[in-house]
């Protein structure tokens, strides 16, 4: 049996930026080199960091604030930056879009932002596993978890059982599922009554010209609604399949963009979100979400639904025939997708408040209520479980830490860096190695 001073399950940027801050700093404590062993059920690496990677360096984009608070997260900001090396873009005209918005109670945060693209985000990922296994850090891929037994300390994985001293486990959101099985068995209490509803926009980028000052401007508008993840340029609206607890299949948009072809197809997209938390009674967020993406199946025939502005506005569905004529000068980039009428999916109080902010929004930048806009339904982020820890560097149980989106510790990839090495330290401090930050 293959024995690991540390194995951490899943390589995105949790799993990632635990490796490396392991690595750094038992090495220079002159401790024995530590075995770390990084399993992955995805074939190719790494989580998230595939996907658009826009990274944002301002608290609390991206940090649950009942875990994070400002100071903390801006040492380990830092420490992200000394891994990542970004670029930050430049932002413009902030007071102007801010002037505006502010007699309508949206406020526009200042985020830091690098933004590398689907393709620079797969160079970075190359960059990051060739450096780990310079450092002999093997690398498991298509290897995924399926059990773990805690006395004796092993994991066992779709081929074989392996031994640990410590366990991170860091499955991101698409680990959801297998998180809470995994707590289950091992008895820790979480909560999951969190979740973020909404639609992903896409719309010429003339009629939403901010991205030319702002790469992905931060919204908040009344109700709890905000945008989220804007890609422009060569930007594309994704499907992203999830399976529901009984096996029922459904879709959730999502967005992405090139960095290298930029202005391709002249397009942005980005979502508004609405966050719902449920208190009384404490309904599970997951299986809330679940009940919408079925639901949105059911009226789109399998599919997500899309509809223009033009015609939600009237009251009206959308058919194939909104896709043509002199007002639908774009094709939508997610073929594929039902014209409908989302009213018809989406719940009242949710709905309502989006159409607001979307009103505030073309109030602050006219142009994204143009007729043609469209809007695709539903775009889901489970919040993730939010496990009971046992301390702040989110140990669950002897040995056993987690990290990243699926546990609730980050919403985004650099605090989702800063998670995995948050935990890390921990490890480093029961194995009685000194760690910059204490927590
Ligand atoms: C389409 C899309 C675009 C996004 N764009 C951005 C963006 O631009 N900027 C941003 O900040 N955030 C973005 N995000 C969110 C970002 O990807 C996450 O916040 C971040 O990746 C979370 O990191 P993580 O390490 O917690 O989890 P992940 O990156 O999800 O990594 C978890 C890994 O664990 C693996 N895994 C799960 N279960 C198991 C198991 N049982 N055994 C072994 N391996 C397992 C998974 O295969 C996965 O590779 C985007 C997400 C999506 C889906």
């Amino acid at each position: 049996m293959d024995q690991y001073d540390v194995v951490i399950i899943g390589s995105g940027p949790a799993g990632l930026a635990a490796a490396f801050g392991l690595l750094k700093h038992s090495t220079s404590s002159g401790a024995a080199p530590l075995r770390i062993a990084v399993f992955d059920k995805a074939k190719t690496s790494t989580g998230g960091l595939r996907n658009d990677c826009k990274m944002n360096f301002t608290y609390p984009v991206g940090f649950p604030e009942d875990i994070w608070n400002r100071d903390s997260a801006d040492a380990y900001l830092d420490m992200v930056k000394e891994d990542l090396h970004p670029g930050i873009l430049a932002r413009k005209n902030l007071t102007v879009y801010r002037r505006r918005g502010e007699p309508l109670g949206v406020q526009l945060l200042e985020v830091d932002q690098a933004h590398l693209g689907t393709d620079g985000g797969l160079k970075l990922i190359q960059t990051l596993t060739a450096a780990l296994e310079k450092q002999r850090v093997d690398i498991f891929l298509g290897e995924e978890m399926t059990g773990l037994d805690e006395q004796a300390r092993q994991i066992t994985t779709t081929t074989r059982t392996v031994g640990f001293e410590y366990l991170l486990i860091a499955p991101g959101r698409g680990g959801f599922k297998f998180l809470q099985d995994t707590l289950d068995t091992i008895g820790v209490n979480y909560v999951d009554h969190i979740v973020d509803i909404g639609i992903r926009i896409e719309t010429r980028i003339e009629h939403y010209p901010i991205v030319h000052d702002y790469y992905d401007p931060k919204f908040l508008f009344p109700g709890r609604v905000r945008t989220f993840c804007t890609n422009s340029g060569d930007a594309h609206v994704v499907q992203e399949r999830y399976l529901s607890r009984h096996g029922k299949t459904y879709y959730s948009v999502n967005g992405h963009a090139y960095s290298h072809r930029n202005a391709a197809n002249g397009l942005v997209n980005f979502a508004m979100l609405k966050t719902i938390r449920f208190t009384e009674p404490l309904a599970s967020g997951q299986e809330f979400a679940e009940n919408l993406g079925l639901q949105a199946m059911l009226m789109g025939g399998g599919h997500p639904i899309m509809q223009r502005v033009g015609d939600f506005r009237m009251g009206k569905r959308s058919k194939h025939s909104s896709f043509s004529g002199d007002l639908y000068d774009f094709e939508p980039t997610l073929r594929g997708c039902t014209p409908g009428d989302i009213s018809l999916s989406m719940p009242a109080k949710i709905l309502r408040d989006i159409w607001k902010s979307m009103k505030a929004l073309d109030t602050i930048i006219p142009g994204i209520l143009h007729p043609s806009t469209i809007m695709y339904y539903p775009e889901i982020k489970l919040y993730a479980n939010r496990p009971v820890f046992s301390d702040s560097n989110f140990k669950v149980k002897d040995r056993i830490y987690l990290a990243g989106d699926g546990a609730g510790t980050s919403r985004g990839i650099t605090a989702a860096w800063a998670s995995g090495l948050r935990a890390c330290f921990g490890i480093l401090k029961d194995l009685g190695i000194s760690s910059p930050l204490p927590d």
